[in-house]
């Protein structure tokens, strides 16, 4: 149980609060996350960790010189939204770009991505190494579909020493890539873990059971087994991870047990000793091994096993020294506090001057969106209806909450004085509706109108191109993010045929009004159409079969909103003419 809180819906940011305060030579506050308190070198790679809270010392507690740059910090057990995670690079950024790296989450994984479009974007280097070592989630040839677990030391800890030894954006990615690569966990859990405010446990293991394969949210390991002595559950752990290990492995390791809550250290070193033996008896040498709390579930009641087979150059900065509030190795010269007041500033400035014609644009952007937010609310429930039906049944309250903060944000953006851009006016929708509407749709929806703000920018003039182009980014940024493809039943299908339509007609001379028309149907046929597809991809995918028979919820909305604009663009600017009639979709 968890029992200090106030409300629990305040318990993460709270505790990051008092962690803060405990750590402030450390660590400072930002919005969605904390970044190092001290002087980094200018150019130095930032690495930007994160994930859900309820993990500590995972993430915020691995900040510091020699590891993190920063830590995105989300709810209990829930990803940062994208806004977050941009803010935070953008405060940690110190010229040398950045380096995001997290555990192998959906959830994460499109808002991390989402963040990291938006800061390539804004010319700031930003990479992505996933972190995938729990061996119970995937097959080996499936790597990189396997959940981040313990194996998130080992890849920040190495990549942020490449980083403070001076390697530039490409060494530290190439370093922490092949990392993980090297990297093989697996857990077991005795018992669940409880959030905050919740009565029960996210899952139980029966008395005198042990579930192996457990992951670090609540999800419940892979197999139950009788509760095995220390001996056998050593060798369990040893033998299933040595079968795993990768192609050219030597034979010096990494060994790290890690408690996941509730394990008492002594038990830990208890199964560490025991551990050893076997490792040392496989012709293995054990380097600088790990033995604590390092990557925790709340107050689970389970660990895991890491292995890292090092090369020279791994063992090297895994040897290097570190300095966090909860991770310290060899010794580091003080740093100096930083002026964190101006990195603050420089996000907070960012002051725009819209040309009379990109304010223009901004303006319509406002309608726009005020009209998708209208066909929403319109058929919220019906949304919500099909999503019951193999999802979760939120997508109708998940889209109207993402637009109604969208339309909200880029009401404010456009007030300002002189107008918004497109650029303005839709990255602040696309932050606002990812980060209030939660869900996989709220963080695909809020990249793409990201993506066609960018696409848009601040310019002179806008023609028919842009259009097109606009169209084009929006598509691809969730097709990017999502990895989706045609056939898998979600909103992609209605996507591919509404973009295709839409750059066909353009190229064959029809005004923008005509080709949105024209791309407006065809997405509502193939999203009637996905009525015959399974899907395979996002929460529906384990109810397959349900789904037969029913379009996919986030395709009809998308067909939706499409036909909406569709009529607004035809009713602001009457019947077009086949000429010149810019860009206004
Ligand atoms: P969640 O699935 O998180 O509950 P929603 O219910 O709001 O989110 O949205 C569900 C819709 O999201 C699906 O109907 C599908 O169209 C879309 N979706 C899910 N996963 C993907 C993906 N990987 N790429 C594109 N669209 C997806
Ligand atoms: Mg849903």
């Amino acid at each position: 149980m968890t029992q200090i809180f106030d409300n629990p819906a305040d318990f993460a940011d709270e505790a990051l609060d008092g962690f803060v305060a405990a750590n402030r030579g450390y660590v400072a506050r930002v919005d969605g996350g904390v970044v190092r308190s001290t002087e980094v070198p200018a150019g130095q790679v930032a690495l930007v960790v994160g994930g859900g809270s309820g993990h500590y010392p995972a993430f915020a507690g691995l900040v510091g010189p020699g590891l993190a740059a920063a830590s995105a910090c989300g709810n209990m057990f829930a990803s940062p939204a994208a806004g977050q995670v941009y803010r935070v690079a953008k405060a940690a950024n110190a010229g040398g770009g950045v380096l995001l790296s997290y555990g192998n989450y959906a959830g994460d994984v499109l808002h991390f991505g989402q963040a990291q479009l938006r800061l390539n974007a804004e010319g700031i280097p930003t990479r992505t190494v996933l972190v995938t070592d729990d061996i119970a989630s995937a097959p080996l040839d499936q790597i990189g579909k396997r959940r981040g677990i313990a194996g998130d030391l080992t890849v920040f800890k190495i990549a942020g020493a490449a980083a403070e030894a001076g390697l530039d954006l490409d060494g530290v990615e190439r370093l922490a890539i092949r990392t993980n690569y090297r990297t093989r966990s697996l857990g077991v859990a005795f018992g669940g873990c409880t959030l905050p405010g919740a009565d029960a446990p996210l899952f139980s293991v029966p008395a005198g059971q042990m579930s192996l394969g457990l992951g670090i949210h609540g999800e419940p390991g892979i197999s139950e087994h009788p509760m095995p002595t220390a001996s056998e559950l050593a060798e369990l752990l040893v033998t299933k991870l040595l079968a795993d290990k990768p192609h050219d492995a030597g034979s010096r390791v990494v060994a790290i047990v890690n408690g996941l809550g509730t394990v008492k250290y002594d038990e830990l070193f208890l199964l560490f000793g025991k551990i050893e033996k076997l490792l040392l008896a496989a012709g293995l040498t054990v380097v600088e091994p790990e033995c604590g709390e390092l990557v925790t579930s709340l107050d689970m009641s389970g660990l895991s096993l890491t292995l890292l087979w090092l090369d020279e150059e791994l063992e090297q900065y895994w040897a290097a020294p570190a300095d966090t509030p909860a991770f310290r190795k060899g010794n580091l010269a003080p740093r100096a506090a930083r002026q964190l007041a101006a990195a603050d500033a420089e996000v907070a400035s960012d002051v725009e001057r819209p040309t009379p014609a990109a304010a223009e644009l901004g303006r319509q952007a406002v309608a726009v969106l005020r009209q998708v937010r209208d066909v929403v609310v319109e058929h919220e429930e019906e949304l919500g209806r099909l999503d019951a039906i193999a999802g979760d049944g939120d997508h109708g309250i998940g889209m109207r909450r993402g637009v109604d903060a969208a339309v909200t944000a880029a009401e404010q953006a456009a007030a300002a004085d002189g107008g918004a851009s497109p650029a303005s006016v839709l990255t602040s929708a696309g932050e606002a509706w990812s980060e209030r509407a939660g869900g996989t749709s709220g963080a695909l929806w809020g990249s793409a109108v990201i993506a066609a703000g960018l696409a848009l920018g601040n310019r002179d003039s806008y023609s028919a191109g842009d259009a097109a182009a606009t169209v084009s980014a929006f598509v691809d940024a969730i097709t990017e993010l999502g990895k989706a493809d045609a056939g898998d039943k979600t909103m992609v299908d209605a996507l591919l045929p509404f973009r295709d339509t839409f750059l066909l007609a353009l190229d064959g001379g029809a005004t923008a009004a005509a080709a949105l028309a024209a791309a407006a149907a065809a997405a509502q046929t193939a999203a009637d159409r996905t009525a015959e597809l399974r899907p395979l991809k996002g929460r529906a995918r384990p109810l397959a079969e349900k789904s037969l028979g029913h379009p996919d919820p986030g395709a009809v909305s998308f067909a939706l909103i499409a036909a909406r604009i569709s009529a607004h663009t035809d009713n602001r600017l009457g019947n077009p003419e086949p000429a010149k009639q810019g860009a206004q979709a």
